[in-house]
């Protein structure tokens, strides 16, 4: 039975998995015709060799990941967790938001320290709002990345087509 190494669990039976696809670029909804669509949703390259799929270990962490795997011989190379760290924002929101809590607590006996509640209250605010926003741009910076990743492998592959096809040429020409 096939072995796939869940990057939260370890390796485990693929009963506990369930295949979600290849890795595939969507097309455009707004600007793509029916037949893509169709193409993109049933007509699947169907890889003989190294395809980068989703799974799902639904009898387990519940987590989707991306496997590279050999369809030939099911052997593995790599697997990819989809995660994003936490931003290290978070934690001082966190304490700002105790601190503000026992503040506004203690305002209840000691009117003095409403102020120093309030201004800390606002800093709860504003570190939640940057917390967010370096939240979403370490996203589009890692979801930037695999794109560019997978378009230099598309320029080797299509530099590799090209030098073959002279190749072709100047045999043909002999
Ligand atoms: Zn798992």
């Amino acid at each position: 039975m096939l072995q796939i190494p869940c990057p939260w669990c370890g390796p485990r039976d693929e009963i506990e998995f369930a295949p979600r696809g290849p890795v595939a670029s969507r097309p455009d909804p707004s600007t793509s015709s029916d037949l893509e669509w169709t193409t993109y949703l049933y007509q699947g390259a169907n890889t003989r060799g190294w395809l980068r799929e989703y799974w799902v270990h639904t009898h387990g962490c519940g987590q989707l990941f991306v496997v590279t795997r050999q369809t030939l011989t099911n052997e593995i190379a790599s697997v990819e967790g989809l995660v994003i760290p936490a931003s290290p924002l978070g934690k001082t929101k966190m304490i700002l938001q105790v601190m503000a809590g026992c503040t506004v607590i203690l305002t209840a006996n000691h009117p003095v320290l409403k102020p120093v509640g309030v201004a800390l209250l606002w800093l709860v605010v504003i570190s939640a709002v940057a917390s967010a926003a370096h939240y979403f741009q370490m996203f589009w910076s890692q979801i930037n990345d695999r794109v560019q990743a997978r378009r230099s492998r598309l320029g080797i592959l299509e530099s590799k087509e090209k030098a073959q096809d002279a190749l072709l040429v100047k045999d043909t020409i002999r």
